[in-house]
């Protein structure tokens, strides 16, 4: 066993166009780590360094501190060396010593949920002789105060204790900025550097009760464990939750050489993307800041510029910036420093080339050198996603398989969101400008603390910058407005990636945290007054500006169209109106796969028949009250099957427990008996008598029907005469009748038995006739179990797999909230089973009832309606187990599209 642990590699290097490692490895190396080691091996020049694995994230969690460093304290040493040989440099060392970064980066990339530690091997020794080296003794005492900072917030647990406070570090240069009359960073002499860092340590020792570590050695453990642990704090594990990664994924570390943006005016530092990350523009683009590192740039504190001309350009328009005024204080990197610029051209077309896909890069200029920190696939909006692939498609840089493939289903969902009504935008008020950092509209409450973005139903979190402790708030809140940061700040980047409305950088705002008012140009706005921001222009409106409804084509029709193409299982959609109907067969829906006719029942003119038919207390009285609802279900059904015109319409057969239907408040009761002519307690008596013990499995589907055959042979009535009536107008309609909730095949034969005889009865009346299918859901796992038997009636199979999932796991759906957050968070499971479907357990159920109802009719038709007919992965093993379509909310309809092609596409290779 020992010889084994000491056989495996932990410790991958990489530096000097060579590296052990390549892009392969993202699961071992982390995302970084497999693209630092690529990047190395295709000649880009990345600061040297070496990666450890997430394997020993995993080792660490499992086996604890001593055994994981244990394991590879001599790769790591080896490792240093190596960096140090490139470098010239020596860890530690008084004279020539090598400054280290350490980052996690998991297989995926989660954006400011980890940690980082930079300027690592500085102590009171290696800070003279980068004093000495750079000959620039207020950048060495400068970064020793900095690394003391991050060190002592990061690995050290030196951060605010409540949300008021502030940092403690921030706290001494503060009231030493009061005691020295001065107000920037910049205005501090290196004395006061010195006497920060001399008061930094004095806090650490204080509140931590031990010296600053200053053996380098030392400072690098403890931070390759603070990174390892990161990837179980609050904010990780959030993020983790919310895309649905698995804790076991573990992060890697990464250590680097620094490098420095700020060793003077021939020194920067930079962040570009080689497309528009939110439009899909293919347009070069990003921004720098000249003698700064890198969370300069993120943090927002200064303004940065534009990396090419054209763009600083454009942001001179819309910051209101005269020509004169941007070329000399704000001129782009393209202008000031054009070799540069020239050679980071040359390596963002190279690795754009190389990934195929668009890059999100960071860069730093070290006296006049340029360094790639890092390449990753740029997140981007919805648009800028679907314009990006078809682009690239044409362009010929990738296939018509990879731009589907490049497509995130879900993601398209921004598409589909309301902009602003242009009629109503002519005449709103603008009360600033800000960057346009995420497209969309957003309307909502100020609020101004992440924590409270749940205090309105609509809120926008507005904040002076963000951070990632508000992820969760930016979440939940319609749309982002800061006051400082670019493009390219923490809150642009991650609004982007979630797809949220943002707008940052809007500079005339000034927000007073204590007094929470937002103030421009001598108005005041408090918490909970409305304001709208358009996250596309960087306008920011008073009040509620209203909504449209988006347009759909260009790029985006494209890729509907290339989806089509390439799969053959369909997409239906679940509606129950006309207006729903439509809206899905505008997005390409092929049919409708579950119409719920329950629904309908709720309507204002309808419940009271529905009413008096629950109440009813004999077959007759029951008659005359289904009697009043046949023409209005036959006129619902004439409206969905003319928005459905030439496509197959499913109708599913009432479902619910009765007791939902009848009025539970005394006020309706009473009324509901006066209508009635009977007594309040008669119609009390009534609701008691239908209260159930558990009506998720009670009283409901098939079983309805069979006690009231009279219910069935209505609604069956209903859909025959409405298909008849189309056909008069020469309308197609082509009804499928479901059978909901059966368990064995007696129960489909009772119903199915009703619903042919009327049928039969409806065309001898009119003397016409219509095709029409009778099948059933498959819902109940023993119907799954015995679906060869239900085959040999059963024209079509839907799965309802909400249900389904309801009965393998015998979770109750109207109870499942009080305990799967739980579950989840405990993860005793990793998502939500009524969200995406459970392959594991119910989805043999679905390949069961598939094979075993095949077996018996070779071209059995078969669907799923549950909710998992739009959700991607749910979406690849319903192509998987060969269903005939998924069918799905309207709105999901293009997700699903996307998903079923992209499903298709992999299943070829
Ligand atoms: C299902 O159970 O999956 C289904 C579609 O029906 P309902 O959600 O109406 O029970
Ligand atoms: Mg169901």
């Amino acid at each position: 066993m020992e010889l084994l642990e000491n056989v495996k590699t932990r410790v991958y290097k990489f530096g000097n166009k060579e590296a052990d490692g390549n892009r392969e490895m993202k699961n071992l190396l982390g995302g970084k780590g497999a693209n630092l080691a690529e990047m190395s091996s295709i000649g880009i020049p990345v600061p040297p360094g070496f990666t450890i694995t997430t394997e020993v994230c995993t080792e660490y969690n499992q086996l604890g501190e001593e055994a994981a460093m244990g394991f590879i304290r001599d790769e790591v040493e080896s490792a240093i060396a190596n960096i140090e040989n490139i470098m010239g440099t020596k860890f530690g060392d008084k004279e020539n010593p090598l400054l280290i970064s350490v980052r996690s980066g998991a297989r995926v990339s989660m954006p400011g949920m980890m940690d980082t530690v930079l300027n690592l091997g500085l102590n009171d020794d290696a800070v003279l002789g980068i004093a000495k080296q750079t000959n620039n003794e207020r950048f060495a005492w400068d970064s020793y105060r900095r690394f003391i900072q991050m060190y002592g917030g990061v690995v050290l647990g030196m951060k605010p204790e409540s949300k008021e406070d502030i940092d403690p570090f921030e706290e001494i240069m503060e009231a030493l900025k009061h005691k020295r009359d001065i107000e920037l960073d910049t205005e501090f002499t290196i004395q006061d550097l010195k006497d920060l860092v001399y008061d930094f340590k004095e806090a650490v020792k204080k509140r931590t009760g031990h010296d600053f570590p200053t053996d380098p050695w030392d400072q690098l453990t403890g931070a390759i464990i603070a990174v390892f642990n990161s990837w179980n704090g609050d904010r990780a594990i959030y993020y983790r939750n919310m895309n649905g990664y698995p804790s076991e994924w573990g992060t890697a570390v990464n250590v680097q050489a620094m490098v420095y943006g700020n060793m003077g005016l021939d020194s920067g530092t930079g962040v570009c993307f080689t497309r528009d990350a939110a439009t899909g523009e293919n347009i070069f683009n990003g921004e720098y800041l000249i003698d700064a590192q890198g969370e300069d740039v993120v943090a927002g504190v200064r303004t940065p510029q534009q990396i090419t001309k054209i763009g600083s350009q454009r942001w001179a328009e819309l910051a209101q910036v005269e020509e004169e005024d941007r070329i000399a204080n704000y001129p782009s990197l393209e202008e000031l420093m054009p070799e540069i610029y020239k050679e980071l051209n040359e390596y963002q077309e190279k690795l754009e080339l190389h990934y195929r896909d668009m890059q999100d890069m960071e860069f730093t200029i070290q006296q006049g050198k340029l360094w790639i920190l890092q390449t990753r696939n740029g997140k981007r909006t919805g648009a800028a996603m679907v314009k990006i692939a078809m682009d690239s498609c044409k362009e010929g840089l990738i296939t018509e398989e990879e731009a589907l493939l490049q497509i995130e289903p879900n993601k398209l969902d921004e598409l589909l969101h309301p902009v602003f009504d242009p009629k109503a935008l002519a005449s709103a008020q603008a009360i600033a400008q800000g960057l346009p950092a995420s497209p969309g509209a957003a309307t909502g409450k100020i609020v101004f603390f992440a924590d409270e973005a749940a205090r309105y139903k609509s809120s926008i979190l507005v904040r002076i910058e963000t951070s990632p402790e508000d992820l969760e708030g930016m979440n939940i809140a319609r749309g982002i407005l800061t006051a400082r940061g670019g493009m390219t700040s923490h809150a642009a980047v991650v609004a982007r990636g979630m797809g949220k409305c943002c707008v940052s950088g809007a500079g005339a705002l000034k927000i007073d945290y204590k007094s929470r008012t937002l103030t421009v140009d001598g108005h005041e706005y408090h918490e909970g007054d409305w304001i709208s921001l358009n996250g596309s222009t960087g306008h920011i409106f008073e009040g509620k500006v209203p909504t449209i409804e988006p347009e759909l084509s260009g790029e985006f029709a494209e890729i509907m169209d290339l989806s089509e193409k390439f799969t053959k299982m369909q997409v239906r959609t679940n509606a129950d109106s006309p207006k729903d109907a439509q809206v899905a067969r505008n997005f390409g829906a092929q049919g409708i796969g579950l119409t719920r006719t329950e629904h309908m029942f709720f309507e204002v003119d309808r419940i009271k028949a529905m009413r008096e038919m629950i109440l009813a207390d004999t077959v007759k009285g029951r008659k005359e009250a289904l009697k009043e609802l046949l023409p209005m279900q036959r006129s619902d059904f004439e409206g969905i099957f003319e928005a459905m015109a030439g496509l197959p319409v499913t109708v599913r057969l009432l479902d619910p427990p009765l007791h939902e239907f009848v009025p539970h408040q005394l006020e309706t009761q009473r009324s509901l008996a006066e209508d009635m002519h009977i007594t309040l307690q008669e119609v009390k008596n009534k609701v008691a008598e239908l209260e159930e013990f558990n009506p998720m499995l009670g009283h409901r589907g098939c079983r309805l029907g069979i006690t009231y055959p009279e219910i069935t042979e209505m609604q069956a009535r209903a859909i025959i005469e409405a298909a008849l009536n189309l056909k008069e107008r020469g309308i197609v309609a082509k009804p499928e009748i479901m059978v909901p909730l059966i368990g064995t095949i007696a129960e489909f034969e009772s119903q199915e038995a009703i619903i042919r005889a009327t049928a039969d009865k409806v065309f001898e009346e009119r003397n016409d006739t219509v095709e029409y299918l009778v099948g059933t859901m498959i819902e109940i796992p023993r119907a799954a179990l015995t679906a060869d038997l239900i085959a040999k009636k059963a024209d079509f199979f839907s799965f309802g797999t909400n249900d389904l999932t309801q009965m393998a796991f015998g979770y109750s759906r109207d109870d499942a909230g009080k305990f799967l957050p739980i579950y989840i968070e405990k993860g005793i499971l990793k998502v939500d089973p009524f969200e995406v479907l459970d392959q594991e357990g119910v989805g043999q159920l679905v390949e069961i009832g598939t094979t075993k109802g095949r077996s018996t009719k070779k071209d059995l038709k078969v669907g799923i309606c549950g909710e998992h007919g739009g959700e991607p992965s749910s979406v690849e093993f319903c192509y998987n187990t060969g269903m005939n379509y998924v069918s799905c909310s309207p709105y999901r309809v293009p997700i699903a599209r996307v998903a079923a092609a992209q499903a298709a596409i992999k299943a070829t290779r």
